[in-house]
């Protein structure tokens, strides 16, 4: 390829409305572009690497026995009717009407459409397992769309959806997605780490995401010093004895009379800590919910955060969300801020570490008042305790017990056992061996192909630009001539170039007439992995420079053996 034919506009300054390291870069390499908030244009040096990135998922999903179907991105309301997700979906979902007046969405996934594909064509046990696959693009308008393609509303996407007569073949499909994974990623050179994530109300650990590791991740890990366990921070877990080493300062103490005190104005827990002189870690946190309509009070200790997602699951709630001042205040007859469990009557749950807790603080029910040395168990007995809050660093691991540690990662991949959640919703089953109707057991496995091409740069560049995986790079290797008007440069050029194709590897040449700064630095920005150049001085004493772009040094190699000694080194 002749860059000078290319369509490759590179920047030279740092475009201002990109907000990461890898959306900056995609700008100024020539790989995106802009159209609107979370819709971008790529260009031929970008999709060169989303290809090699899809490639690399195509030949993995086919080992696993994966087969590639292609399902339509605008997808029929009545079919999401079936599974309560047309409700459900809310604003992510963009809604649409043809000229009939029917309605659609552009789809933000497809487990209502393929399990209606499935529910059409398979009958019997015997056409099981399937392991359908498909990339294309998917449509959510996500509420913030940022960092570049990382988290657009226009995205590429891998979605594959597996259809089994028993638990077992499930749980074996499960697995190979899980090894597909390891390999697709390990191939695209990406530093990651499989977690557990929250499989919401269906429960089990049949969730992974795959974490790509960079300080720049939306996500936080926590991960095990010793003994392997990793978990999203919002699923990890922390069992009744997480808080043994943790209990609050005098926690031997004994139970003293309960009394209230005065704290006007006073109710968020720094505030309430300072003015009474007690740690956080004493004071109960009490926090209003709305669960399937129902209002619930869930209590966590003032050091602690709670975790709407273990709430959720603990209550079972398929609805769950932050009460608004009205329901806290006709429920606690107070204003926010003074709410306590004693004499509270409302659905209470609890956080183990809060029955830790001796002489704490909590509201009062009573505005601008407080009440002292509460006791859980002599004060208040809540109706459930459980594991309700978020892990913290250094909480013990919930499999040995050593510290947790923590990490920021970017999801790139997603892999749920569904069980029947969708074929039930939509009556979509086969005839089992006895010739009765039963629901397929699904599972479901996501990348975001267009989000791991950002996370590789994001794991992968310095101060002058991109520094590619060798397997993703747009080309393999840039031939540089330093002087275009030189005869014997270019021929030289274009040798190697013919030498390097006939070995298969992609090449750029740099053809264009201008100065070599220029050239050096967009070679940088571009990250190709190997760059050769060729230059009239050296060429007169029949040499060419070898560069990888992730050393910093150059190797001067004669021309005629420059394309071998490159194919080498290159392994
Ligand atoms: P997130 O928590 O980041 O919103 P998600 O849980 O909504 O992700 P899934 O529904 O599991 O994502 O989708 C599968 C994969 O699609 C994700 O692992 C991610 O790589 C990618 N993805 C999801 N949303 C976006 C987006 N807005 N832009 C780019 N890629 C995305
Ligand atoms: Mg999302």
């Amino acid at each position: 390829m002749r860059l000078s034919r290319f369509l490759l506009p590179t920047l030279k300054d740092l475009p201002s409305d990109a907000d990461t390291v890898s959306a900056r870069l995609m700008l100024r390499a020539g790989m995106i572009r802009k159209v609107a908030s979370g819709l971008y244009e790529w260009l031929p040096v970008g999709l060169r690497v989303l290809r090699r990135v899809e490639r690399i998922v195509r030949e993995e999903m086919d080992r696993i026995g994966g087969q590639e179907v292609w399902l339509p991105v605008v997808q029929p309301k009545n079919l999401w009717e079936e599974t309560g997700r047309w409700q459900q979906y809310g604003k992510e979902m963009l809604r649409l009407r043809d000229r009939k007046d029917t309605e659609f969405c552009l789809a933000p996934t497809a487990e209502e459409v393929i399990t209606d594909l499935v529910r059409r064509e398979v009958r019997s046990y015997r056409e099981l397992p399937l392991l359908l696959y498909q990339f294309g693009t998917k449509f959510r308008d996500e509420i913030r769309p940022r960092f570049g393609v990382m988290r657009s509303r226009e995205f590429y996407m891998k979605d594959a959806y597996s259809f089994h007569a028993d638990d077992a073949s499930a749980e074996a499909t499960y697995r190979d997605a899980l090894d597909a994974y390891t390999r697709i990623f390990q191939r695209c050179g990406l530093k990651f780490r499989p977690v557990e994530a929250d499989t919401g109300t269906i429960g089990g650990n049949f969730s992974h995401e795959f974490m790509v590791l960079a300080d720049t991740g939306e996500e936080t890990i926590a991960a095990c010093s010793s003994c392997g366990y990793a978990a999203n921070v919002e699923r990890a877990e922390c069992g009744p004895s997480a808080d043994g080493g943790l209990r609050p300062e005098g926690q031997k103490e004994g139970h003293l009379p309960m009394d209230e005190v005065a704290t006007p104005g006073v109710g968020a827990v720094e505030a309430v800590s300072r003015l009474l002189n007690v740690p956080a870690s004493k004071i109960i946190k009490t926090v209003f919910y709305v669960a399937d309509g129902k209002p619930v009070v869930a209590l966590v200790r003032g050091d602690h955060e709670l975790n709407e997602h273990k709430l959720k699951r603990l209550l079972g709630a398929k609805l769950l969300f932050k009460a608004g001042d009205e329901v806290y205040r006709q429920t606690a007859s107070c204003e926010p801020g003074f709410a306590g469990p004693v004499g509270l009557n409302a659905d209470v749950v609890a956080d183990h570490s809060v029955m830790a807790v001796t002489n704490g603080v909590t509201g009062a029910n009573k505005t601008d008042f407080h009440r002292r040395n509460v006791n859980p168990g002599r004060d208040f007995t809540p109706a459930r305790v459980g594991d309700l809050r978020q892990v913290i660093e250094k909480d013990p691991c919930p499999k040995c017990k050593s510290p947790l540690c923590f990490f920021k990662g970017i999801e790139v991949g997603h892999a749920f056992k569904l069980g029947t959640k969708y074929s039930g919703s939509m009556d979509a089953g086969f005839l089992n061996e006895k010739g009765t109707k039963s629901p397929f057991i699904m599972g479901c496995y996501g990348i975001g192909v267009s989000r791991v091409v950002a996370a590789a740069i994001e794991q992968s560049n310095d101060a002058d630009g991109i520094v590619w995986p060798p397997s993703l790079a747009p080309f393999d290797a840039l031939i540089l001539p330093l002087n275009t008007a030189e005869p014997a440069v270019m021929a030289a050029a274009e040798r190697l170039e013919k030498e390097l194709a006939a070995a298969g590897l992609d090449v750029l040449v740099d053809d264009r007439d201008q100065r070599a700064g220029v050239k050096f630095k967009d070679a940088d920005l571009l990250g190709i992995p190997w760059r050769v150049t060729v230059g009239e001085k050296k060429l007169a004493l029949g040499q060419v420079e070898i560069k990888a772009r992730n050393a910093k040094d150059s190797m001067d190699v004669p021309l005629d053996q420059a394309a071998g000694i490159l194919l080498k080194k290159r392994g």
